[in-house]
């Protein structure tokens, strides 16, 4: 069974599939506010996230089924993709915050919303637990109702950490 085929038969990404689509390694390790990374690697009709970001560095799909492409130099980290993509596929990481540590942005539905200076689980794309982080800041829900909450973690699982959960 190829990446493909186990994307599709199990709804998890499969490292590095082709389509999931991760910053340049040097600038992104340079880059103040962070890289968006997106996880969306099968053709469906849908671009919020080009119509929505205001650098235009998700290239306008030419097609609705396109699988979005990123101009990163245009980047700079904003997060909106995160908040608006109902596929929660956007992210955002920034790995310039320590030497250690990285900050990523990620979508969160669910409640309780976690508040700022929480430590909470985060979670692989296998929703096993894999650190601890801190949350910094979750930001108003935009139209649709999706957070964004900006936790820090680990840098060295910056490409495994998909997700968090609230645990009091
Ligand atoms: S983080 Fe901001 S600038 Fe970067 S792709 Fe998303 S919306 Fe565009
Ligand atoms: S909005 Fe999300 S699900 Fe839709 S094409 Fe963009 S990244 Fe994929």
């Amino acid at each position: 069974m190829d990446d493909k085929e186990k994307l599709y038969n199990s709804g998890v990404l499969v490292e590095h599939c082709e389509g999931a689509v991760l910053p340049p390694a040097e600038e992104w390790k340079k880059k103040r506010g962070g890289y968006v990374i997106v996880e969306c690697p099968q053709r469906i009709p849908c671009n919020p996230c080009a119509t929505v970001c205001p650098s235009g560095a998700i290239v306008p799909h030419a097609d609705i089924n396109d699988t979005p492409e990123i101009d990163y130099a245009k980047c700079t980290g904003c997060g909106i993709c995160v908040a608006r993509c109902p596929g929660l596929a956007c992210f955002v990481a920034d790995l310039t915050y320590s030497d250690e540590s990285a900050v990523l942005k990620l979508p969160y539905e669910l409640l309780p919303l976690p508040g700022k200076g929480e430590v909470v689980k985060c979670l692989s794309r296998t929703g096993d637990v894999v650190a601890d982080g801190e949350v910094i800041s979750v930001s108003e829900p935009l139209k649709d109702c999706t957070h964004v909450v900006s936790i820090v973690i680990p840098k060295n699982l910056v490409d495994d950490i998909r997700s968090i959960k609230v645990v009091r």
